[in-house]
């Protein structure tokens, strides 16, 4: 599922492609992608004629402004834009095509038939769903170590969970969030409240860190996400965490461990992110021997896992 790097990459692209150009008429063949109109005949009419001036994006939704109308779109699981010329055979699963005066089209291909369109008048896209209640866009000028401290509260949610929460703070999904949880050392199940001020200041450059080098990593292989069938970027080349269980870490060479946090499968070094326990028996005076670290880190395992046989601390 493309996170919010890969669709400011599509976006990047689409913005560069079809600025400019005049929607003569559209043809819609799986009317289920549109949601607002549902009408494929009155989706068509209020497009055609209407210019595309730029696009933006809120969160994962790309916003495409147009002359007096607003295309809110969401790629979901598979989608993809592709600009092609006219005569050129249109691929298997495209179902919306925005016909262009100068001959060329936007045409909208998803496999998995997932994704949204929603058509609004300029600026009525933010009063209504899905994007009312979006939470704050970390890659906006407005995100701020105040604004990120603020999202988060007094939360005794775990911070994983919470920072895949769209309604607290957009854009991020699995990849990211263990990236930059790790690359800030915070323990995925730590609650947001008990972050000390530090480890928020470090978490809230993590994931501006993380998200920008993505999207300039994505901009690499900008063709693969929006005229072809490529899945990521060059940032897979860059994880320090996620999806390398086993494998050192990137920071320490400890092996990556994986588990499962919120239901989403978590990679984390067991080292550079202390488990919520461990605090606890520091507090309680305890060196921090590794193996001490490692029994510890077990025991927060074998309790997931159902196992009874929790290290006596
Ligand atoms: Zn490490």
């Amino acid at each position: 599922m493309p996170e919010l790097p890969e669709v400011e990459t599509v976006r990047r692209t689409l913005n560069q492609l079809i600025s400019g150009k005049t929607i003569r008429s559209v043809t819609v063949t799986l009317p289920r992608i549109l949601q607002q109109p549902d009408d494929p005949a009155a989706f068509a009419a209020m497009l055609e004629g209407c210019t595309f001036q730029s696009v933006e994006r809120r969160g994962k939704f790309l916003r495409l402004l147009l002359d007096g109308i607003v295309l809110i779109s969401h790629l979901r699981m598979e989608g993809r834009f592709g600009v092609y010329p006219g005569d050129e055979p249109v691929e298997k699963h495209t179902h919306v095509i925005f016909h262009f005066t100068d001959g060329t089209e936007l045409r909208y291909k998803d496999v998995r038939q997932f994704g949204t369109m929603h058509l609004f008048a300029p600026g009525e896209e933010f009063k209504r769903p899905p994007l009312n209640k979006l939470g704050i866009e970390p890659l906006d000028e407005s995100f701020s170590l105040e604004s990120f401290q603020r999202a988060l509260g007094k939360r005794t949610t775990k911070i994983k969970p919470l920072l895949l929460n769209q309604e607290v703070i957009v854009g991020l999904g699995n990849i990211y969030v263990d990236e930059a949880l790790h690359s800030a050392g915070v323990h995925p199940e730590r609650t947001a409240d008990s972050l000390k001020v530090a480890e928020k200041e470090k978490l809230f450059h993590s994931i501006v860190r993380t998200l920008s080098s993505a999207v300039e990593a994505g901009g690499s292989s900008i063709k693969s996400y929006v005229n072809g069938q490529g899945e990521m970027g060059m940032f897979q080349h860059s994880l320090l965490a996620y999806g390398r269980t086993g494998e050192p870490c990137g920071i320490c060479g400890t092996p990556i461990r994986k588990s499962v946090v919120g239901g989403r499968g978590t990679h984390t070094c067991p080292k550079c992110q202390r488990a919520p326990m461990s605090s606890d028996a520091e507090a309680a005076g305890h060196p921090s021997r590794p193996n001490a670290v490692k029994n510890r880190l077990d025991g927060t395992r074998a309790q997931h896992s159902g196992n009874p046989a929790i290290p006596k601390r």
